[in-house]
């Protein structure tokens, strides 16, 4: 099969993998409008769940990726100045150039084409292939040029969010809330190499317009949030790369493809950062795009038909924890306001409606007890 993939992140990497691994046949070209070495953003993170998603689709790449991972097996929740370390909960972090590095090894080991610094604007310029996959992310024009043929919806959410790094490397997965005179600011940061973390910023968006960042530059952005989290930056700076403040696309499609071209990871749909599955997603989406084919044979439109009833089933599940993890973000100040740190803390835990409380007991019986003393209903 000749393959045409737009865009050279997690999902697109990943699919051209798993086609030529099989198949060392496929004529597979990727095309990437950044230069090789060009990336947005700092680290992305799994948890440990995700990563055994991973292990046990593909254990030669788990092999391969994971002795480049950062990791550590609990998460800390800062309300103010209380500290609270949450056990049971393993995370593990790459940097996303370098992970991006490993998979264009990968592939062009493989036979893989990457055609970097390349844009594609129009599908006509893809037309000569079998199969043409959208993997051009959250902002994908093969998408957004054919909405109604998607059934396309999205739904911008109305918090605010930039993604920084730090020169402060933190020991655990961490969120950080504090309160300010403008509202709550909260920083999801981990550290993603020996010497970098990842820093997030997210306020509500009354709390953005307070604080004035929508007529403040840049730089002073930076200031405005060094401050604000001084205690847990200890003076390291904060750090931008082509950082700026956004709001985030809730994205659902109704239909996976058109004729032969079908989307991929986050241009098919976006999983909020908070639940922090969307490299996880991506690449389970070439897993079921791979298995789909690996079925149906050269038959492209029995393949993604099988792909879109593979599976949406497991992906929804998780969009749908996702669309509630980000809407407990929107009431942050309204429960930090109401709540103490143990309630808060364990009201993150279950803010999905996926762990319970026998679940919060089991990974963290400190917390679960600490919240029964004030709740004896729950136990
Ligand atoms: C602030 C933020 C934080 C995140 N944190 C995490 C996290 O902690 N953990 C996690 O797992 N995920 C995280 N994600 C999500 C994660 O980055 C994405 O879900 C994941 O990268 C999706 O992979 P993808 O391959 O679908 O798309 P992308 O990684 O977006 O890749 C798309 C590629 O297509 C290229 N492209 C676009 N248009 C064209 C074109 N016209 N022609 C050629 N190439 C094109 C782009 O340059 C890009 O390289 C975060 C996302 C954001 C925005």
């Amino acid at each position: 099969m000749k393959i045409k993939i737009i865009g050279a992140g997690p999902a697109g990497l990943y699919f051209a993998a798993l086609m030529k691994r099989h198949d060392p046949g496929h004529d597979i070209t990727i095309y990437e409008r950044s230069r090789r070495d060009a990336t947005w953003g700092f680290g992305v993170v799994f948890s440990d769940r995700a990563l055994e998603f991973l292990r046990a689709d593909d254990e030669e790449l788990y092999q391969y990726l994971t002795p480049h991972m950062e990791s550590w097996p609990h998460l800390t929740i800062q309300v103010n100045d209380s500290c609270i370390p949450i056990t049971g909960n393993g995370f593990a972090a790459f940097g996303r150039l370098e992970l991006l590095n490993l998979m264009y090894a990968y592939v062009e080991k493989l036979g893989v084409r990457i055609e970097f610094q390349t844009e594609i604007d129009s599908l006509d310029r893809v037309d000569d292939a079998d199969l043409v996959v959208g993997a051009n992310g959250a902002f994908s024009w093969v998408r957004a040029q054919n909405e109604d043929r998607f059934g396309t919806r999205c739904d911008w959410r109305p918090n605010r969010f930039i993604w920084w790094g730090t020169s402060k490397v933190f020991e655990s997965l961490s969120l950080t809330f504090r309160a300010t005179g403008h509202g709550v600011f909260c920083a999801h940061h981990y550290r993603y190499s020996p010497a970098m973390s990842t820093f997030l910023v997210e306020v509500e968006e009354g709390t953005w317009k307070r604080a004035g960042f929508d007529r403040m530059s840049p730089e002073d952005a930076i200031r405005h949030c060094e401050t604000v989290f001084a205690p847990d930056l200890e003076g390291h700076p904060i750090i931008s790369n082509n950082s700026y403040w956004r709001q985030f696309p809730a994205i659902w499609n109704e239909r996976w493809s058109f004729g032969k071209v079908v989307l991929l990871g986050d241009a098919l749909r976006t999983a909020h950062f908070s639940i922090g599955s969307g490299t996880r997603l991506a690449m389970e989406d070439s897993v079921a795009l791979f298995k789909a084919f690996k079925e149906q044979g050269g038959d492209v439109q029995s393949a993604l038909a099988r792909f879109q009833e593979l599976r949406m089933p497991p992906m929804k599940k998780i969009w749908d924890a996702a669309n509630v993890s980000l809407r407990w973000y929107e009431r942050m100040d309204e429960n930090l306001r109401t709540m103490s740190p143990i309630e808060f803390a364990y009201s993150y835990m279950t803010r999905t409606g996926r762990v319970n409380h026998a679940e919060v007991r089991r990974r963290d019986p400190g917390l679960a007890q600490a919240y029964e003393q004030l709740h004896p209903e729950v136990a």
